[in-house]
């Protein structure tokens, strides 16, 4: 790497690995000797299906996806598959959620107008800062899904175990939205019957959308569903019924072989990551915890990983904040305007370093405000 850039904590469209984006620069204007630009190639093309086959050969194996998940490279981002979903696997029947923040909630809502959608589990109550026991989860015998989203990106809540439905004596496939931590941790594929996320969080530009689809699931579509979100049709085509997102689908290629390349001792790609995740945010929380002039108000078993929302106890001096982070060279750390406060998004492009210096500001912050 030649360069180096101010850490950046926007929650997404998030931080690109600076090495894929110079490789992105480099091949511009020509792609490995082509003659051509990534977006200038027909999908159909030798030159951009070898980078698609390759994209999908890569994801598949850093998720560890059996081989009766099909892979879909969609667009219309997280909001689009909240109504796709139900289109696609409802029937017009009935389906399960869970809200557990602002993400679940306009999924619920969404999926409402094409199916009658049971509110099983809500975290409103503690202001979502807890996951209800999924213990406790009132679950109907005739739901085609249940729906629950892994990683609330806005309130900062993430399932650390995914529920297991089968144990709860439930036989509805688990539908996961996991736009903000997908890559970040390993995924138990056993438990989970689909699972969507854009890709500007974790993997690369804005425009693509990754569906994980159990095979089983497929064939039951809506007559209304549009042809571009039939997951059948899509998938029965290779993801190329329509135009696919070909730029976005060419950077999470080289965001998959950096992911690959990311070694934390024995560990390798996902697992390497999730480790260093863990390191992040034990960091950043373990500073968080231990000072009075920021709080994080997140049951300790449901923090996420990826999003850390925090508050200053004293929000008067949000602007003084933000300002001053700005001047140190930390991007980016203004709150959801839903909740207020500071978010700091630490996905996998952000490194440890990026964290301690975040940390290093904070203290020092406080000590100039005292
Ligand atoms: C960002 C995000 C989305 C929405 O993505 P869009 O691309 O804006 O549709 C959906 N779900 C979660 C959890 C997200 O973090």
């Amino acid at each position: 790497m030649t360069k180096s850039r101010p850490y950046n904590f926007s929650a997404g469209p998030a931080a690109i690995p600076l090495e894929v984006l110079e490789i992105a620069a480099a091949e511009m204007t020509d792609w490995h000797g082509s003659g051509m630009g990534v977006m200038e190639m027909s999908h159909r093309g030798k030159e951009f299906i070898s980078i698609y086959e390759q994209a999908e050969a890569d994801l598949r194996e850093l998720l560890a996806l059996p081989s009766h998940f099909k892979i879909l490279f969609m667009q219309g981002g997280g909001i689009a598959e909240n109504a796709i979903v139900p289109l696609n696997l409802s029937r017009g029947e009935k389906a399960d959620i869970v809200v557990t923040g602002s993400w679940s909630e306009k999924s619920y809502k969404e999926a409402a107008k094409f199916c009658n959608m049971h509110l099983a589990a809500s975290g409103a109550g503690s202001q979502f800062t807890t996951v209800p026991a999924p213990t406790k989860w009132q679950l109907s015998p005739d739901a085609r899904y249940v729906h629950v989203c892994t990683n609330e990106t806005i309130h900062g809540v993430e399932f650390h175990t995914l529920p297991d439905l089968q144990a709860l004596g439930c036989d509805a496939p688990l539908v996961i939205d996991f736009s903000s931590h997908v890559l970040s941790r390993n995924v138990d594929w056993s438990k989970v019957g689909l699972a969507f996320g854009g890709a500007q969080k974790n993997i690369g530009p804005a425009g693509l959308t990754l569906v994980i689809v159990r095979e089983d699931l497929l064939g039951h579509a809506m007559s209304v569903c549009p042809s571009a979100f039939n997951y059948t049709t899509v998938a029965e085509h290779g993801s190329m019924y329509n135009t696919p997102p070909t730029y976005g689908i060419y950077m999470a290629g080289l965001t998959f072989q950096w992911l690959k390349r990311q070694k934390e001792g024995a560990l390798q790609g996902v697992a390497a990551m999730e480790q260093r995740n863990i390191a992040k945010a034990q960091l950043l929380y373990d500073f968080l915890d231990s000072s009075s002039f920021y709080n994080n108000p997140v049951d300790k078993n449901y923090r996420s990983r990826m999003n850390v929302p925090f508050f200053l106890a004293d929000d008067s001096r949000n602007d003084a904040f933000l300002a001053a982070s700005k001047a140190a060279g930390l991007l980016q750390l203004k709150g959801h305007k839903s909740i207020g406060g500071m978010r700091a998004s630490i996905y996998n492009a952000m490194p440890l370093a990026g964290v301690q210096a975040l940390v290093d500001f904070l203290r020092e912050f406080e000590k100039t405000q005292a």
